[in-house]
């Protein structure tokens, strides 16, 4: 019987190519993101690869539409193996300008968002004594960065989240892990000036940017039986950067 893996934010950049890689492994992914026309556009391109995918418009900030979607897919599928919780945004300025709204956003799509849809599949995932979470933080969650404390304080949340949810349903056979990506070419990062950008590689020792590819090759690793050992764990995944 096949795999079911939900991605968030899935209809482009990180979460498409993680779609993709787990579709490629035999997973059906069930794809999630706000704009209805990206993610046809998304089925489509997974489509010519050979790849159904079932997908959802939902705002991962709205509790009742994550559940709305897991019912969906218990009802379709009769299970969900992985959840990736992908869907995340950036509001970058430096603090002193920041304002609520800057925060609040942030921090409602990229944590609250992580706890709705976690807290929506884990029910299905204890019943099955199985499962595996993926939560993709950043890299600044750890290192800190000027001009994102709303996004690393977010992303610090998931690994933090990431670290004591392992150790609360480990004992049910569920793991949880955190992938944390440094600059990554997505639309996220192709809005940033050329100056911050020459900047970012000059300090990247592998002197390259990362794909999104890079990072769907690892979370497809740590969703398979070969990573069946790890959990509780934060990969970064950064060309060295930090
Ligand atoms: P992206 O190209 O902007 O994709 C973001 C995805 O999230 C889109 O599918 C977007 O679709 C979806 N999304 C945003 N807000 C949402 C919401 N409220 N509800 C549901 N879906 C939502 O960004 P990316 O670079 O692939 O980033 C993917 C993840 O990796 C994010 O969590 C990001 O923080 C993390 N990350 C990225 C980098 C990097 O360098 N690119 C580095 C570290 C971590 P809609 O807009 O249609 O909703």
């Amino acid at each position: 019987m096949e795999k079911v893996a939900i991605i968030t934010g899935g209809s482009r950049g990180i979460g498409l190519s993680i779609a993709r890689e787990l579709g490629k492994n035999g997973y059906i992914p069930v794809i999630t993101a706000r704009k209805v026309e990206e993610l046809g556009q998304a089925q489509r391109t997974l489509k010519d690869d050979g790849i159904d995918a079932y997908i959802k418009s939902l705002d991962v900030s709205e509790y009742a539409n994550c559940k709305e979607l897991v019912e969906d897919v218990l009802e379709r599928y009769g299970k969900v193996d992985v959840l990736v919780n992908c869907a995340g945004i950036t509001r970058d300025k430096l603090f002193i300008r920041m304002i609520p709204q800057d925060w609040e956003e942030v921090v409602k799509i990229n944590l609250l968002g992580t706890f709705n849809m976690t807290h929506a599949v884990l029910k299905s995932m204890v019943s099955a004594k199985k499962g595996v979470i993926v939560n993709i933080a950043s890299v600044v969650g750890i290192s800190g960065n000027a001009g994102q404390t709303n996004y690393s304080a977010s992303k610090a949340g998931v690994i933090a989240f990431t670290r004591s949810l392992a150790k609360e349903v480990g004992g049910w056979g569920i793991r949880v892990v955190a992938v944390a990506p440094g600059f990554i070419e997505t639309s996220m990062t192709g809005k940033l000036n050329e100056d911050i950008k020459k900047d970012y590689l000059s300090r990247i020792p592998l002197k390259r940017f990362g794909t999104a590819q890079d990072v769907a090759k690892l979370v497809g690793f740590m969703v398979s039986e070969d990573a069946s050992y790890i959990n509780g764990q934060v990969y970064v995944i950064d060309g060295g950067l930090v």
